[in-house]
């Protein structure tokens, strides 16, 4: 009894030490890319009251990343160093209470620009993952490389909100150019307008 108790405890410390791995290199990526843009813009040479007070809380969503930093940390090291080459929603889990899962995601994670949950859906927990038509690196995750339709939230685990943004997202990309798709295939049923046979025998003779 006492080894199996032993095995246990070392189980729930390797994971819990796993899982603040994970949690510490999500901060210091975001930390890494807040620096970043302070010294971008002291670079710059803008005037920035107190640098410290101006980096936010990590929880304050009051203030939209612009689309072009967004593009740029799809490609940084440190998004590589948080995901690795999984799509985001991968790893993410649900937290709910009771056993069965409440039947919709919730509404939204952020309320009055702050993030009102300790669970956060996969797109408001980082807030440099920014939805726009340009971001086509992020968008491409929530499109199925099979059918090429939108991946439910159902499987995403996006709120409502940010699916509903994610929609957009995709439809305007669709619609300005930057993403490709599909068109689905169509079989005609060329008999209505080509009559058949007079028309088929003068093609044959024809060739
Ligand atoms: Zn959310």
């Amino acid at each position: 009894m006492s080894f199996i108790r032993v095995g246990l405890q070392i189980f729930g410390t390797a994971s819990r030490k796993s899982l603040q791995k994970v949690t510490s290199v999500r901060s210091i990526s975001q930390n890494f890319c807040r620096r970043q843009e302070v010294q971008e813009q002291q670079a710059e040479g803008n005037e920035i009251e107190g640098t410290e007070s101006n980096i936010h809380s990590d929880s304050d969503r009051s203030k939209p990343i612009p689309v072009e930093i967004g593009i740029k940390y799809m490609k940084s090291d440190a998004y590589k160093e948080t995901y690795g080459l999984e799509p985001i929603w991968k790893k993410y889990r649900r937290n709910y209470k009771g056993q069965f899962a409440p039947p919709k995601t919730r509404k939204t994670c952020v309320r009055q620009g702050f993030i009102a949950t300790s669970n956060p859906c996969p797109i408001c927990r980082d807030e440099y993952l920014v939805l726009d038509y340009r971001n086509t690196d992020l968008l491409y995750q929530f499109i199925s490389p099979y059918n090429g339709e939108i991946i439910d939230w159902n499987k995403t685990g996006l709120c409502q909100r940010q699916h509903l943004n994610l929609l957009v997202a995709i439809h305007k990309a669709r619609d300005f150019g930057t993403i490709s798709f599909d068109v689905p295939f169509r079989q005609y049923d060329y008999s209505e307008w080509c009559n058949s046979e007079v028309a088929f025998s003068d093609s044959k003779e024809n060739k």
